[in-house]
């Protein structure tokens, strides 16, 4: 996006930092660990102060940090986290103890696709927020839908994978090119799903809103 749009939204924020908040930032930027970039955040939050949900479930917590800002930001909510990395957990597990909203926030231990849904938490969520393996998201989509809200959305991150997805030809790694083209190929299956209205817009990297048709009367 163009440096002086970036700038002008820029002014417009909104999310408050703590020592933990910017302990986590920096822990995430010197371990190269894909946390949300601020704007997506931004993009996020003010999604959910309009949904104002009071479940959310989030697929990928790294190490807690978008969990932490969704419950910080919204005193209402509950978040159920997974994430299947070990060693992520265990960090996740250490910077949330030290949160003032760590009773906000389930974290669990285990891949999102194995994980049986009747031992989460909750039954049904507000969002869904799938920030996990990008190769795997329509697998993530399908699998945890049925426990979607009526009303609900989902939120997909990371649509443009750092803009590669509009640049693939010039992607020399065959693995990364392999992944690519996994996220083109869950862009059109989202696009063109009957059951769901989606708008993806180019804030952050990629973000995709994913609404339940109501039954649309013509
Ligand atoms: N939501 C975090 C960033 C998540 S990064 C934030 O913005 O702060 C993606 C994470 O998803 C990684 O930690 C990775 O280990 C985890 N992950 C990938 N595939 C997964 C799966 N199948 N089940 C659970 N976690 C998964
Ligand atoms: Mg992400």
């Amino acid at each position: 996006m163009n440096e002086d749009i970036l700038k002008l939204m820029g002014q417009f924020k909104t999310i408050v930092h703590d020592g933990l908040s910017l302990e986590m930032k920096a822990y995430a930027k010197d371990n190269g660990v894909p946390i949300i970039e601020e704007q997506g955040l931004e993009l996020l939050l003010q999604l959910l102060r309009i949904k104002n949900p009071v479940d959310i479930l989030e697929i990928g917590s790294a190490i807690g940090y978008s969990s932490l800002m969704m419950a910080r930001h919204l005193p209402g909510v509950f978040v159920t986290t997974i994430e299947r990395d070990e060693a992520t957990y265990e960090k996740a597990t250490g910077f949330l103890k030290g949160s003032a909203v760590g009773g906000q926030i389930a974290l669990i231990k285990g891949d999102a696709l194995e994980i049986d849904l009747a031992k989460l938490p909750k039954e049904a969520y507000d969002v869904i927020f799938i920030d996990a393996a990008k190769a795997q998201y329509q697998k993530f989509f399908e699998k945890y839908e049925p426990i979607l809200k009526e009303d609900g959305i989902i939120i997909s991150d990371n649509l443009l994978f750092h803009g590669l997805v509009l640049e693939q030809d010039g992607i020399a790694s065959k693995n990364l090119r392999k992944l690519v083209q996994k996220i083109s190929l869950y862009n059109e299956w989202l696009a063109s799903h009957p059951h769901y209205d989606t708008l993806l817009l180019p804030i952050g990297d990629g973000i995709a809103i994913s609404k339940k048709k109501a039954g649309v009367k013509i």
